[in-house]
């Protein structure tokens, strides 16, 4: 089993990340991870192996649903035919309601197969899972990612980071540092109350349940102020985490905000 990975091994309060909590088993981390290294990797989702940390196999890699053209250029909804988005390519919810965010991008179609690998990086300890997603992000989110000012996580709640030890939204959103030079401002935003799993809600439950239920931390307003924010999370699904983040972000003078994600759950109606 690979309990252990170079980036989430032994980071601390101390560390730039800023959001994880101290591990009790360094020793037993340290050896688990000298023990990687002697180990053929294997594929992010599943366990054939493969030349080096971070890649999918040639079968895993066939099956991967990377969006393409077209999307809604709004919310990065997968259209499986682009006169579904009509002359302004947005789909249908965008028109009607469009979301507090400006622009989202995402690199995967959510489905069973894409769940295995994100699902590694938030439940298990395969963070190197954040660095190859961050690849592919990077590929689709390379506009926003050239305007960006600043790199800020979707943040977890207290309680969920210390169950997870990391937040899985700053993994990415530094493993996306690494490849766009951008500055990352991982304590930005913060969750101001516990909220339930969205999982099995609807929209309009979701949206409800996350008013409100985020904020920008004191003293960070200044990093915000004036600036193009690029919002980082692992799965956009029906966008009201993303947009209680960018509402409180525009409410503290962020000149835009913009949503880089890995998975993009698409639209059933769009089929
Ligand atoms: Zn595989
Ligand atoms: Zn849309």
């Amino acid at each position: 089993m690979r309990v252990a990975s170079k980036q989430g091994e032994g980071l601390c309060p101390s560390t730039p990340l800023g959001t994880v909590v101290p591990r009790p088993h360094l020793l037993k981390t340290w050896f688990n991870s000298a023990f990687d290294l002697l180990l053929p990797p294997n594929c992010l989702s599943c366990d054939t192996l493969v030349a080096a940390p971070g890649l999918l196999c040639a079968e895993c890699f066939r099956k991967t649903a990377f969006i393409t053209d077209p999307f809604c250029l709004r919310c990065a909804t997968p259209f499986t035919h682009a006169s579904q988005g009509g002359p302004d390519r947005l789909c249908p919810d965008c028109r009607q309601a469009p979301p507090r965010f400006d622009r989202a991008r995402a690199a995967l179609r959510y489905d069973g197969h894409t769940a295995r690998i994100v699902l590694a990086l938030k439940y298990a300890d395969r963070t190197e899972t954040a660095a190859a997603l961050a690849r592919h992000m990077a590929r689709a989110g390379s506009v926003l990612l050239r305007e960006a000012d600043v790199l800020i996580p979707v943040p977890l709640h207290r309680r969920r980071l210390l169950s997870r030890r990391y937040n899985q939204a700053a993994l990415l959103a530094y493993a996306l540092r690494r490849l766009a030079q951008l500055p990352v401002v991982p304590d930005a935003l913060q969750r101001v109350r516990s909220t339930p799993s969205l999982g099995d809600k609807s929209g309009p439950e979701r949206a409800l349940i996350m008013e409100d239920a985020i904020a920008v931390r004191r003293g960070r307003g200044a990093r915000i102020a004036g600036r193009r924010v690029l919002l980082i999370d692992d799965v956009l699904t029906s966008g009201a985490t993303a947009n209680a983040c960018a509402e409180a972000l525009k409410r503290s003078g962020a000149r835009a905000v913009d949503v880089l994600v890995a998975a993009r759950v698409p639209d059933p109606g769009l089929g």
